[in-house]
């Protein structure tokens, strides 16, 4: 058999042209949203006053098993996609292990991150309705930087709140944003009552993604033919998502690979809930059991230490309820540096199957993970994003345990980004000034006890 090749793109008569909506081979299917006034399940034509129409039908389908890939999105991702499916020769060489070591690469695009897929989807369907602004909120600024892109693209005016400490971290990332048209303002701000609310009782806060949803959605609402998006933990980004797996399955399936476990950061779940596809439909159906493992942050641990609950998906409590793994809405994370992956809570999807023990999570410190970040850099020649160093830091580590077993283990693995802009972050680990912050018990039973009574 030849050689794998480093990089395997997939020819376009192998592409996908259709999402994968996971729910559909689930035989117990994610909690639904709840009313947090009444209680009771949220029809999709309430979920219309906040998302985008197109956006709140999928959020709640839970049937339909392939969702095709509109024309209009499918001329954009030809643009960026398909993206490379990498054999790490090189870093499996120098750990000396005797797994065979793939990840999928999602980093090359101006965004530098998997986040473009599901921000196309969803200025196209705002365009479609005829909307003319959206809002939303941005963590590290990758999903910012991806709806900036695609709202330039199809027209759209966005206003984009980004957490505060991110923004003082990051300041390149609002120059891109502000190149692509967006208007972007630091979180907490005094543009909403919300943000003046918490700025009132923590003024020297430096955000969170909670509150920053919550500015969003407020300035949404105010605003005539707008809606609120979202760039990770629905259902909807999910299935947008999905495209990574399904690529990847298509490109290991001409390789004749099936990976024995499948790696991924979860911040809301979506690069992973996308990545890990057609591969827990196999576990599902029972056709095959690969190994599925999340890697979160020590810092903001909502599956490892979190409780599975309804909670509100932002600080200001304005969303609806989510069943889901939640460090509870208040939660304010360390201002670490895994920014993309400092949200409380999980995808609703992904805490369903964690539930049912169809995956596994771990948490990882900052330090081992910059310690990944840089050997891979180092062999591999891409210079990940933070986010993404928490999967090669899963996967160094299986790979090592190989090592030490003789096991000639498959590892996949999703590499969600670049880290261009993350160099405060790298020079805090160079300059060895970076912590491995871990919340104690009593911080997070505070937490908890924001949790909603239902
Ligand atoms: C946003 C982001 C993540 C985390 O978000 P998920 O929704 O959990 O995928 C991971 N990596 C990168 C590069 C990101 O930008």
């Amino acid at each position: 058999m030849n050689q794998v090749p480093h990089k395997l793109y997939l020819p376009e008569d192998k592409l996908p042209e259709a999402w994968y909506n996971l729910r559909a081979d689930m035989k117990d299917q994610p909690d639904p949203m709840l009313h947090p006034g009444t209680g009771e399940p949220i029809p999709a034509d309430a979920l219309k006053g906040i998302f985008v129409e197109e956006l709140a039908l999928q959020e709640v389908d839970g049937a339909t098993r392939e969702v095709s890939i509109p024309g209009g999105v499918m001329d954009y991702y030809k643009t960026f996609r398909p993206s490379p499916l990498c054999r790490a020769y090189h870093l499996e060489k120098a750990l000396g292990t005797p797994a065979k070591i793939y990840y999928k690469f999602e980093g090359n695009n101006t965004s530098g991150s998997h986040k473009l897929n599901s921000a196309v989807a969803q200025a196209y369907y705002a365009k479609e309705q005829g909307l003319t602004a959206l809002t939303t909120e941005t963590g590290a600024g990758q999903w910012g930087t991806a709806l900036s892109m695609a709202c330039a693209f199809f027209d759209i005016d966005l206003f984009v709140y980004m957490v505060k400490v991110s923004s003082q971290q990051k300041p390149h990332r609002l120059s891109v944003m502000r190149t692509y048209g967006a208007e972007v303002i630091p979180s907490p701000s005094d543009t909403t009552e919300i943000g003046k609310k918490i700025l009132r009782e923590n003024p020297e806060t430096g955000g969170s993604l909670g509150c920053a949803i919550s500015e969003a959605m407020e300035r949404a609402a105010k605003k005539e033919n707008c809606r609120y998006v979202l760039g990770s933990v629905l259902n909807y980004v999910l299935l947008h998502q999905s495209v990574i797996g399904l690529e990847t399955k298509a490109a290991m399936d001409l390789l004749g690979e099936y990976p024995d476990m499948v790696i991924g950061c979860a911040g809301g779940g979506s690069n992973l809930g996308g990545l890990i596809g057609p591969y827990m439909r196999d576990k599902l159906t029972g056709k095959a059991s690969p190994k599925i493992i999340a890697v979160e942050p020590m810092s903001c641990p909502s599956l490892t230490r979190g409780r599975y609950a309804y909670d509100f998906g932002d600080t200001g409590m304005m969303t609806p309820l989510i069943k889901m793994y939640t460090l509870g809405s208040g939660y304010i994370p360390h201002p670490n540096h895994a920014g993309g992956l400092r949200y409380h809570g999980m995808s609703p999807i992904l805490s369903k199957l964690y539930h049912d023990g169809y995956m596994e999570a771990r948490s990882v410190g900052q330090r081992p993970v910059f310690e990944a970040a840089k050997l891979f850099a180092r062999y591999e020649s891409i210079l990940p994003a933070p986010e993404s160093a928490h999967a090669i830091r899963a996967a160094i580590d299986e790979a090592l345990l190989c090592r030490e077993t003789g096991e000639t283990k498959t590892i996949l693995f999703g590499l969600t980004g670049t880290g261009y802009f993350d160099m405060t972050a790298y020079n805090s680990y160079l300059d060895d000034t970076m912590s491995d912050y871990r919340p104690s018990d009593e911080d997070l039973e505070k937490s908890f006890a924001t949790l909603p009574r239902l």
